[in-house]
């Protein structure tokens, strides 16, 4: 069983298949209450044409998106009623750690010339 700790609160993490009701029409779903995160598996994610690529980034942005969910709970926000919000920042965490990992590659560079 895959677990993960949000905030001293432990969730579970499961990929789910294409037909499960916990999800619905949804790719991922987060039980708050249940401390549970249930996602699509991957090849159940867009369409079987879609490269494993794209399937790989899908399955990244439901994951993000159903932690910000738990994150905001376990914190005592209510911005996980904000799906427009939730999904903002599920798309944008990624390229922003991708900026600041090219950001701190660079500092780290320029520190070992300097040395
Ligand atoms: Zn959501």
């Amino acid at each position: 069983m895959i677990k993960t700790n949000i905030l001293g609160t432990e969730y579970e993490f499961e990929l789910v298949d294409l037909n499960s009701l916990e999800l619905n029409k949804n790719d991922g779903a987060c039980y708050t209450y249940e401390k549970k995160i249930c996602v699509r598996c991957p090849e159940f994610l867009f369409t079987k044409s879609d490269s494993e690529n794209v399937k790989a980034n899908r399955l990244m942005e439901v994951i993000i998106h159903e932690l910000i969910h738990a994150y905001s709970r376990e914190s005592g926000t209510c911005y996980d009623d904000d799906e427009s919000l939730v999904e903002w920042m599920a798309f944008m965490i990624p390229k922003i750690t991708t900026s600041y990992e090219e950001i701190r590659a660079q500092l780290e560079r320029q520190d070992q010339e300097n040395e």
